[in-house]
């Protein structure tokens, strides 16, 4: 049982914890107060080799493993989780299509996005606001008419949307068939794609979320992903892998507490010492690090598990 990184991880967890160290720690706390998109820290984590992580080298991406994506989260989360989304939000969008687009559809709809000089953005459009973890609940509809098909119907809760090139949208194409009827669609932003509601959160205010409103937006027929029918394996697919990264983010912010805590715990001195020297405190600041320690490798293993292929449901 081997439990290092490779050399190449071990370089990308560096090089990610020295970005968030200079980008992400010193300003998080200042950016969130503007409360919008932090185009400027995302375009240097996309400058940096930060994004896109497991988008195919055919499709001009770096291929690399979902474990690599966990260490970029996890180092990120620590300086701010609202940032670390923003930056990750690529790789939950462009899942979908990693899990079932063909070669010829990633270049042609991902692969400009990927390798420009600035950051592009995909949204993942799942949710409704009568269907969240009851996926096969959604109203959004796809008609075939001719070579294209027609969605109308609203998404909420949409990471990034309000700055997104192309939306990864599940619809129903055959509603009486319920979860079964799910396809999954590449929609590019046009008029007939429009942000509504901004969601009004208390926290992650480092990452953006609103309302896609598809209305008779038309794509070729080319956009469909897979076959008809294919949505909801794609979606349940899509969260087993990237579950993972969002717990990485989870694991950083852990971290984070417990390195904030035992600082604190080590400078405030009361009663003749630093608080920290009290039992009752260390016993606190152990068991913090402990459960930091055991999200971080439960994470780990749960993208080990799915970079070799096997069902990560029940681990992530
Ligand atoms: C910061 C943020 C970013 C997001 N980004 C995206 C995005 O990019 N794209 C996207 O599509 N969505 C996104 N979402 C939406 C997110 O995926 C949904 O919130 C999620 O699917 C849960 O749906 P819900 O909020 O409607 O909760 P609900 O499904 O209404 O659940 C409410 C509560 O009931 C519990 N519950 C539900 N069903 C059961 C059950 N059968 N048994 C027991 N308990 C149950 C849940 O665990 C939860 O505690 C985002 C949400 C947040 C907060």
């Amino acid at each position: 049982m081997d439990f290092s990184l490779s050399e190449k991880e071990q370089k990308l967890w560096e090089r990610a914890k020295e970005f968030t160290a200079e980008h992400i720690t010193p300003k998080a706390h200042e950016l969130e107060k503007r409360n919008e998109f932090p185009k400027e820290v995302v375009q240097k984590a996309y400058e940096a080799g930060l994004m896109n992580l497991h988008i195919p080298k055919a499709a001009g991406g770096p291929e690399l493993p979902l474990l690599s994506e966990t260490l970029v989260s996890e180092a990120t989360g620590y300086g701010c989780a609202g940032l670390a989304t923003s930056i990750m939000c690529n790789n939950l969008a462009f899942a979908p299509l990693v899990i079932g687009a063909t070669t010829e559809q990633l270049q042609t709809y991902v692969e400009p996005l990927i390798t420009g000089k600035e950051a592009k953005f995909g949204a993942f459009c799942l949710t409704e606001r009568r269907a969240g973890s009851d996926v096969a609940g959604m109203t959004t509809k796809a008609v075939r008419d001719g070579d294209e098909y027609i969605l109308n119907g609203v998404k909420c809760w949409i990471t990034n949307a309000p700055v997104a090139s192309l939306f990864t949208v599940f619809a129903s194409t055959q509603p009486e068939l319920k979860h079964k009827g799910l396809s999954v669609f590449m929609v590019p932003k046009s008029k007939n794609v429009k942000i509504g509601h901004i969601e009004n959160k208390v926290g992650q205010l480092n990452s953006v979320q609103s309302e896609v409103i598809f209305e008779d937006a038309r794509v070729p027929k080319e956009c469909l992903v897979g076959k008809e029918g294919d949505g909801f394996k794609i979606a349940m697919m899509t969260l087993d892998k990237t579950r993972a990264g969002i717990a990485a983010i989870a694991t950083g912010v852990a971290q984070r507490a417990v390195d904030e805590a035992a600082r604190f715990a080590n400078i405030r001195h009361q009663f003749g010492q630093t608080v920290g020297r009290f039992q009752g405190i260390s016993f606190m600041l152990a068991d913090m690090g402990a459960r930091a320690a055991v999200s971080r490798w439960q994470t780990r293993y749960a993208a080990w598990l799915a970079d070799r292929g096997e069902r990560v449901s029940k681990h992530s």
